[in-house]
């Protein structure tokens, strides 16, 4: 099965979103396409043999280009060089896409409001979600509420300023905000939810992705507040990254 199959890929573009976060478009043969929420899993083999595996949401939607955005962690095995040593032309190893659960189809899911929670990173697979409601011109509003350290640290800023219609992003900056800033400075609490989320009653789909401490304080607050589980889907990327 292709998804199972590891393929080289071939560096196409690099782009730098933030000081530590780079998004690397690749060029890959045998892709299948893919959906908007799906990840897909990076090798990387040292001379002497010595392999190292992560997984990245894919950052593009679906029809578009395959990309993935990696924030590097200074001490970790395989982000420094993805976002620091990797240059266009360059190939890598990787298999995908990968994932069937933490995916969003306007058809499928309906036309019910979509409710997107980002902790760092995790915005990723959020981000082909809302490009590819934009390409097939679906109307379904969103609310996406981004938790970052800082405004410097918002990945995608001004894509995310060009939404437009429907889509609405609401920030919360801890534990640096810029001077003059009127938004949340706080970590994500059933409070916040409540303030910026549709009520759970109006049954909105929800998604929420991040560090597994966000993701997994976030599902706890959305369920205390009367969210179905079944209307909560997560996607923890582990002990690591952001708020
Ligand atoms: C489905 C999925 C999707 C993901 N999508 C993205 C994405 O879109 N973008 C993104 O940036 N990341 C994403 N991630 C996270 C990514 O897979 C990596 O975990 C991340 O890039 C860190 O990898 P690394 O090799 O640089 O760090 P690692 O070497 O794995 O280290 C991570 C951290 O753990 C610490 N650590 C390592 N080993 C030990 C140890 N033995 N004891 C104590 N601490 C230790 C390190 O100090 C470091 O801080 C995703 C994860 C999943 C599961």
């Amino acid at each position: 099965m292709k998804t199972r199959t590891w393929q080289t890929a071939t560096v196409d573009s690099l782009v730098d979103e933030t000081a530590t976060v780079r998004t690397i478009s690749l060029s890959v043969p045998d892709w299948a396409g893919h959906r908007a929420g799906q990840h897909l899993d990076v090798r990387l083999t040292a001379e002497d043999g010595y392999r190292a595996e992560r997984s990245y949401s894919i950052a593009s939607a679906p029809g578009e280009p395959v990309a993935i955005t990696v924030e590097r962690l200074d001490d970790g095995e395989v982000s420094p060089y993805l976002t620091e040593e990797l240059r266009v032309g360059d190939e890598i190893e990787m298999r995908g896409p990968i994932g069937g659960y933490f995916v969003w189809e306007p058809a499928i899911s309906g036309a019910g409001p979509l409710l997107l929670l980002a902790g760092g990173s995790g915005v990723v697979p959020l981000r082909a979600m809302l490009r590819h409601r934009s390409r097939v011109g679906s109307s379904v509003p969103v609310r996406l509420l981004y938790s970052a350290r800082s405004w410097a640290d918002v990945i995608y800023r001004s894509e995310l300023a060009r939404l437009g219609d429907g889509v609405q992003v609401i920030y919360t900056l801890t534990p640096e905000q810029p001077s003059g800033w009127t938004g949340y400075a706080r970590r994500v609490d059933q409070a916040m939810i409540a303030e910026v989320a549709w009520p759970a009653a109006q049954a909105p789909l929800v998604y929420v992705c991040g560090p597994t401490s966000f993701v997994e304080a976030v599902a706890t607050d959305l369920v205390a507040l009367g969210y179905p589980a079944a209307q909560v889907k997560t996607e923890r990327f582990g002990a690591t990254g952001a708020p």
